[in-house]
Parts: C-alpha cells; structure tokens; sequence
C-alpha cells in the first residue's frame, strides 16, 4: 500500500513562489546566423526593476501546468497565452524533473509584469523563476549552477534571468560573464500594443544585410566603451555609446517606433534604444526624478503606457513567506 504525501494528508497545497527580473540589451551585436541557425551575439544585458512571478502549486499526480495569474499588470492575449508544454515555465519545470527524477508535478501561476514579446525576455524570467520555485517546492536542491545547465537548454536569455545583474553575453546569449556594477542607472520603459516575434526581427534582419551585400562574423566582445559607461554609472557616456544591431529590422516591422523613440528623447531622455527585439522602447535619464518627468511627458503626449525603473536588479529568488498556504 502506497503512503500519501504529507500533502494529501494535511489536505493543504504546498506552494513556493519565485521572482526574476526581466531584461534590456544595453548593447546588442549579432553575427550571420551559424550552421544551427542560431545568430551568434555579443551583448551587454541588463536586468530592471521589473518582475515576473512564478508560484508554483504542488501536485502529487505528476502534471505540470501553466495560469495566468489575475494580478497580471499587463495586457495578456489569454486566447494565445501557453497554458501546456509551449509555456517556457512549464518547459523549465519538466526539465527539472527530467534532470532530477522527481516524479512530482506543479500549477505553475504566473503573474507577468514584462510585457510579452516585447523584447524583455519575460518568457526567459518565467523559466528562471519556475525553476527555482519547483528546486524549492521539489526539494530537488539543484545549485544555481546546476539550474543554469538547465536553463541554457531552455533559451539563450533563460540563464541570465537566473543570475540577474548585468553581464556580457557570448555565443548565443547563454555564455555569460558577470559585470559587477557599483551604481545604478535610471530607464523609462515604453511598451507597445503588440508584440514583435524574435524569430521575425532576426529574418528581417539577415533580409536586410544580403540585399546590402554585407555579411557579419561572430562578434567577439561587446565595446569596452559602453562596458565603461556602464561600469562608471554615467548616464551620459552610457547613452552616446549604447548600441543595438536589431533596431534597423525592428523599425522596418513597427516603423511607428521611430516616432515614439524622437517623442521620447524630445521630452528629455538621453537615448531610446530598442530593447532586445523590440518592441519595448528602454530610455535612459540621469535620475529616477528625471525618469519621472520623461515618463509622464510620454505618457501624456502618445497616450502609452511607460514604466520607470531602476537597474542592475537581482536575479531570480524566492519570494520570502511565500513557502505554504
Ligand atoms: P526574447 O526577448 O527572450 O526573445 P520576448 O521578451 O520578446 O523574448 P516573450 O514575452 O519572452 O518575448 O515571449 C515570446 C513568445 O514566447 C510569446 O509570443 C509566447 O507565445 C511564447 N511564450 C512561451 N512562454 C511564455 C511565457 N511564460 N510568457 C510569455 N510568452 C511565452
């Protein structure tokens, strides 16, 4: 005869909920794609005050599903939203138990913040976060290192979601180098109505460099001269050498965004870069009053939505109090 699990006999749902952050591409520089069709990159990420949330609900009878959570402050399309297998949440928590043997599964309620397809990795943080929640709820006691094996396979933005921060991103992403910063800087984020798929940006871009004729190696390191502003903290030197390769594709896709990056710099910000893929727009300010009064011009002149935040932000980890209820 089998012996219920502690969870069956108490009738109470063990949860564990788990945060990481979502990301901005200070410097993005990407290669022709290699024989796996991957795009070889080398870029500088940074990871902003913005979170995702994954609480993980334990279930004893080993399925692995995915929810929005209702506190989402986001606009989702809940008819296109993954709610299986397709959901990189859900795909992080079976790779942890296919890496560990545990024979346990999850409701994994997810509360986003980032906005989706929007260049931010909000996807990639889902990962990291229901990876440490399941290494916790599981009790699977994986190091962070063991979870960024997992996560490399899962996405190239997964592992660093995991480790937060900012770092030079080799290869595909995955291949990361911790910068340590001493101060922080100060971004308005503009997100869009509508996403932008990576994949596509990527397409537009390889259509753009064959019918220029030009063809790009592997980079090999991001400019020292970004590293240096941002390892100097000086929004000025940061937003003259702030670069993103993507950013010719993506405006050839949402041609809007020219408009909303002049806007943003006529009302004070220093630079507005694409993030990432796009479509979110990162603008830099000298300080969190600044951010504050660039937000608010933006927002009443495009009537956008716009979100300041602060940056480097920790990577993922467990919410405090968050162990049963
Ligand atoms: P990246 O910058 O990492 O390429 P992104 O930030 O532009 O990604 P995401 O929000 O991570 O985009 O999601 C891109 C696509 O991935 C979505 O359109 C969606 O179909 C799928 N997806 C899978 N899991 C998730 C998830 N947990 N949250 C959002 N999208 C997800």
């Amino acid at each position: 005869m089998s012996v219920p699990l502690l969870e069956e006999q108490s009738g109470f749902a063990r949860s564990v909920t788990a945060r990481a952050p979502g990301k901005i591409n200070v410097s993005f520089e990407c290669g022709d794609p290699r024989e796996d069709g991957f795009h070889p990159v080398a870029t500088l990420y940074l990871a902003v005050g913005l979170d995702e949330q994954v609480t993980a609900l334990y279930r004893a009878d080993g399925e692995i599903t995915a929810e929005l959570d209702d506190a989402s402050t986001i606009a989702v399309d809940r008819e296109t939203f993954p709610v299986g297998a397709d959901n990189l949440a859900v795909k992080a928590a079976l790779a942890l138990r296919e890496a560990t043997g545990v024979k346990a599964g999850a409701d994994l309620r997810i509360l986003k913040r980032v906005p989706v397809a929007g260049g931010m990795g909000g996807g990639s943080a889902d990962a990291a976060a229901a990876l440490v929640a399941c290494n916790a709820l599981w009790e699977t006691h994986l190091t962070r290192q063991d979870l960024a094996s997992i996560a490399a396979r899962l996405g190239s933005d997964v592992p660093f979601a995991l480790y937060g921060g900012a770092a030079v991103g080799l290869g595909r992403g995955e291949d990361l180098a911790p910068v340590p910063l001493r101060s922080e800087s100060h971004w308005v984020l503009i997100p869009a109505s509508y996403g932008l798929s990576t994949p596509k940006v990527y397409g537009e871009l390889d259509r753009q460099r064959a019918r220029a004729g030009l063809s790009f190696p592997a980079p090999k390191e991001v400019s020292p001269e970004v590293l240096h502003a941002l390892l100097e903290g000086d929004p000025h030197k940061l937003a003259a050498s702030v670069h993103n390769d993507l950013t010719p594709a993506s405006i050839a896709l949402a041609p809007e965004l020219a408009h909303v990056i002049e806007r943003a710099e006529d009302a004070g910000a220093l630079k507005a870069i694409v993030s990432g893929s796009g479509p979110t727009l990162a603008c830099i300010a000298r300080s969190s009053a600044h951010a504050e009064r660039i937000s608010m011009q933006v927002r009443d002149e495009l009537d956008v939505q716009t979100i300041v935040v602060s940056a480097p932000a920790a990577g993922a980890s467990i919410v405090p109090h968050s162990g049963s209820f």
